[in-house]
C-alpha cells in the first residue's frame, strides 16, 4: 500500500537535516570504486554488481594487475578475464561484457569513456546505477547515484516512491532540491549505514522521524521496507 511521498517543502527540510547531520563529499572521500581513470572506474563498477565490496575489491585488483586498458584487456581475452574476476561472481557474464565494452571503446569511441548518462548506458553491461556512479565519482557531476542504501532510505522516508533503483534515481533527479544534488548520495548512504539500517532502523531516535512516511505508517514496528 502506498505510504505517500514527502511534499517538496518536507523533502527540502529532510535534505537540510541530512546535510547538517551527515558527512558529505570530502577531498578524502573515496568513490565506491576508487579507481584512477574512467575506464577502470566503469569496469570496477561492472564487477560490483551483486557482489560484496571485499569480493569486488579482490576481483578488481586481480584483473587490473593483468590489464588496465581496453587494448590490454582485449589481448588478455575473455577466459583469462573470467578467471581473474572469479571472486566477484557472475564472472562469465561480466567477462563477456568487459570484452564487448572494450571492443566498443576501441572501435567506436576512440578509447574514451563517455561523460554522459546516455553515452555510458549505451555501453555493454552498464546500467543506470553504474553510469551515475561514474558520472558522480569520476566526472564530478552533481548526480545522486542510487545504491542499496540510497534506495532503501529514499523510499522509506518518502523522498521517492519507487519499486526499483532506476525509478528512485529518476525521481531524485527530477525532484531533489538543487542543494542536495552534489552530496545527497553521500548523506543518504551514511544515514542508511548509521541510522536507517536495513534490519534495525533506529526510528525512536531518528532526526527524520517526524517527516518519515514509513515511521508514520508503522511507528517503526512494521516490516522494513
Ligand atoms: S524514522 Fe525510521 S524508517 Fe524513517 S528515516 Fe528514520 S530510521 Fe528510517
Amino acid at each position: 500500500m502506498s505510504r505517500g511521498r514527502l511534499t517538496a517543502a518536507e523533502s527540502a527540510e529532510a535534505f537540510r537535516r541530512l546535510e547538517a547531520e551527515m558527512p558529505g563529499r570530502t577531498a578524502t572521500a573515496k568513490g565506491p570504486k576508487d579507481q584512477p581513470d574512467p575506464f577502470r572506474s566503469v569496469v570496477a563498477c561492472m564487477l560490483s554488481a551483486q557482489s560484496r565490496d571485499a569480493n569486488t575489491a579482490l576481483a578488481t585488483e586481480r584483473l587490473f594487475a593483468l590489464a588496465d586498458t581496453p587494448d590490454a584487456m582485449l589481448l588478455l581475452g575473455e577466459a583469462a578475464i573470467a578467471r581473474a574476476i572469479k571472486p566477484c561472481g557472475l564472472y562469465n557474464m561480466k567477462a563477456r561484457n568487459i570484452v564487448r565494452l572494450c571492443g566498443d571503446l576501441t572501435q567506436r569511441l576512440d578509447r574514451n569513456v563517455p561523460a554522459t548518462r546516455e553515452g555510458l548506458m549505451a555501453l555493454p553491461g552498464v546500467g543506470r546505477k553504474c553510469a551515475d556512479i561514474v558520472l558522480s565519482f569520476t566526472y564530478g557531476q552533481d548526480v545522486i547515484a542510487v545504491d542499496t542504501h540510497v534506495f532503501r532510505v529514499a523510499n522509506r522516508l518518502g523522498l521517492t516512491e519507487a519499486r526499483t533503483a532506476d525509478e528512485t534515481a529518476r525521481q531524485l533527479e527530477r525532484d531533489a532540491p538543487g542543494f542536495a544534488r552534489r552530496d545527497g548520495h553521500f548523506w543518504l548512504i551514511q544515514f542508511g549505514k548509521a541510522v536507517c539500517t536495513a534490519r534495525r532502523p533506529q526510528c525512536e531516535t531518528c532526526f527524520l522521524a517526524d517527516l518519515c512516511r514509513w515511521f508514520a505508517a508503522t511507528r517503526g514496528d512494521g516490516e522494513p521496507a
